[in-house]
C-alpha cells in the first residue's frame, strides 16, 4: 500500500468474485463504498477475476465465500498472485469471509480431506469437522462496543479453524457454530476473518465502518440508520440470543 493523501479514493478490492462470492459476499463492497460516499469520502472499486494480476496498491481487499474446488483455485491464484500478501505487509485492510477466511489462514483441508497452503496472514488453521455448521451465526465482538458489538451472519461451512498464539478471535459465539470453539473469526493485525455472511457489512455496518477507520486512520461520523437496530433485533431473536442486549430500536 502506497501512502495515503487524504484526498485519495479509497481503493477497494473485491478477489475473485466469481469463485469467491457465495450468499452475496459481494455485498461487502457495495456497503463499504456507500458508507465512504455518505460521509464524502471516495471509494474506487476494483473487481478481479482469476487470471487477471491483483493490484497491491490498494488499501483494503475483501475475500468471500465458496465451495471448496473454486476455494482452491482461489487461494493457489492467490498464492502465485502475492499482491495481498505485499499489501497486508504495508499495512492494508483485509475482510475475508468463510472460504475466504480459511485462505487467509495458514492452511485448510478440503471436503476429501486434502490439505492446502492458505496465504498465511491470519495465524489460524482448518480442519474438516464431521458435521456441516449451516445456520445463523450471532457473536460479539468487543472490537465494537454497545449494541454494534453484536455481530449476525449466516454460516454454511464445513471447515472448523483453530486460532494461533498471534490471533485473537473476532467475537464470542453465542448462537452458532463459528471456529467451533466458542468463537467466531479471528484478527491478526489489520486482517480480520469471519464465518458470517449476510452479507457481514450489510447486516453489520458498525463492522464497515471498522474497516474504514482502520484504512483512514480516524473516526467517521455516526450515520443514523433505525433499520440496523430493527435488523440485529429480528435476527438475534432469530438465533434465541436474549442476553445482554441494550437495543435502541
Ligand atoms: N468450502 C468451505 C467450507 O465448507 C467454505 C464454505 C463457505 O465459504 N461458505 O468449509
Amino acid at each position: 500500500m502506497t501512502a495515503r493523501t487524504p484526498t485519495d479514493d479509497v481503493r477497494i478490492v473485491l478477489v475473485y468474485s466469481s469463485l469467491l462470492g457465495i450468499y452475496g459476499d459481494r455485498g461487502n463492497a457495495m456497503v463499504l463504498a456507500r458508507r465512504l460516499h455518505w460521509r464524502g469520502e471516495r471509494a474506487r472499486l476494483i473487481a478481479v477475476e482469476p487470471g487477471r494480476v491483483l493490484p497491491d496498491d490498494a488499501d483494503l481487499y475483501l475475500l468471500g465465500g465458496g465451495e471448496d474446488a473454486a476455494q482452491v483455485s482461489a487461494a493457489n491464484a492467490m498464492r502465485l498472485d502475492g499482491a495481498i500478501n505485499r499489501a497486508v505487509d504495508r499495512g492494508a485492510v483485509v475482510l475475508a469471509v468463510c472460504a475466504g477466511y480459511q485462505i487467509a489462514g495458514h492452511r485448510f483441508t478440503d471436503g476429501n480431506g486434502v490439505d492446502h497452503a492458505g496465504l498465511g496472514l491470519l495465524d489460524v488453521v482448518t480442519e474438516r469437522s464431521a458435521h456441516r455448521a449451516v445456520g445463523e451465526i450471532a457473536s460479539y465482538s468487543d472490537i465494537l462496543s454497545g449494541d454494534d458489538g453484536w455481530l449476525t451472519g449466516f454460516e454454511n461451512h464445513g471447515g472448523l479453524t483453530r486460532l494461533g498464539a498471534s490471533a485473537r478471535a473476532l467475537g464470542r459465539v453465542h448462537a452458532g457454530i463459528g471456529n467451533g470453539d466458542g468463537t467466531d473469526g479471528a484478527v491478526t493485525g489489520r486482517v480480520l476473518g469471519t464465518y458470517a455472511h449476510g452479507p457481514v457489512l450489510a447486516r453489520n455496518p458498525a463492522l464497515a465502518d471498522h474497516l474504514l477507520e482502520l484504512v483512514l486512520g480516524r473516526p467517521l461520523a455516526p450515520v443514523a440508520c433505525a433499520e440496523v437496530g430493527q435488523l440485529r433485533a429480528e435476527r438475534l431473536a432469530k438465533a434465541g440470543v436474549t442476553e445482554g442486549l441494550r437495543l435502541s430500536a
